[in-house]
């Protein structure tokens, strides 16, 4: 499950750039790319400013590879250079480089987060961004902002050679998918799982199990996943989350998630177990 093993997390920049960098620039939420006949990449340039495009803030991220890789704000509004687009990361999702897909990810947070905490929550001056720490300072009342993230478990149910999956209102498609939820403060991961599943579809389970996790950008989530074993109960759904959710085996699937999510690495494993 780690997706990141290639790239190697940093703060503070390479002191000259003499090597093309990978550039990841947002326009709001909207990644800056190239467009090929069926793929998507991301600009390789020495120093972002070859594109003619004004930065409102730049951001290192580290390494990919040995490549330096950097994140870019753009202002709103300027148009794409010729052959180039501005697509949201969930367009890309399977047309860009899987390892690049991931680092988008990384810089799409950070810009979001630098976006969002430029004065201080406490007295409500101008923060200054820490030279070493990914964080910021406020130089009047020392409050520090961290990058936020928010967990959030996604449960595979299983019953026998059944599994639990639920279509979800958000889904654009008719997809079924495992289920999914926020951690509430003061809840342990398991105690999320139990509610979740409970809340979604009124189903008790036990043996809760870890799976393994994965960043999800939407926009800063931490997807951690788990296996669970049907206790009891019926379904019902409880919520508005849902339109349906059923039990499937091997031979009776309904349309699933693409191949990147933990959701389908979740529902592959436990078709592997079926054979
Ligand atoms: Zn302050």
């Amino acid at each position: 499950m780690n997706q990141d093993h290639k790239f190697i997390s940093g703060v503070v920049p390479p002191s000259g750039k003499s090597e093309p960098s990978w550039w990841f620039a947002f326009q709001g939420d909207k990644l800056l790319v190239h467009l090929e006949t069926d793929r998507v990449g991301v600009p390789s340039l020495i120093d972002f400013v070859e594109l003619g495009l004004p930065a409102a803030s730049q951001h290192y991220l580290g390494r990919l590879d040995h490549r330096h890789c950097y994140a870019v704000e753009l202002a709103e509004g300027d148009p794409p250079p010729a052959g180039m687009a501005f697509k949201g990361l969930r367009q890309v999702y399977g047309l860009l480089d899987e390892d690049l897909f991931w680092v988008a990810g990384r810089a799409v947070q950070i810009v979001d987060w630098d976006r969002t905490h430029q004065f201080c929550g406490r007295c409500g001056i101008k923060m200054k961004t820490h030279p070493t720490e990914r964080a910021k300072e406020c130089p009047r009342c020392d409050l520090s902002h961290f990058p936020r993230l928010a967990p959030a478990i996604i449960v595979l149910v299983e019953r026998g050679h059944e599994m639990l999956l639920a279509r979800a209102r958000r889904f654009p498609t008719p997809m079924y998918s495992t289920l999914a939820g926020f951690v509430e403060p003061g809840e342990t991961l398991e105690e999320a799982v139990l509610r979740e599943v409970k809340e979604e579809t009124g189903i008790a389970v036990k043996d809760v199990c870890y799976f393994g996790s994965q960043p999800w950008p939407f926009p800063h989530s931490l997807m951690i996943g788990f296996t669970a074993s049907y206790e009891s109960g019926e379904i019902t759904l409880h919520d508005e989350e849902n339109i349906d959710a059923r039990w499937f085996s091997a031979d009776n699937l309904p349309p699933l998630p693409g191949k990147i999510s933990i959701a389908r690495k979740l529902i592959d494993w436990f078709l592997e177990k079926q054979r």
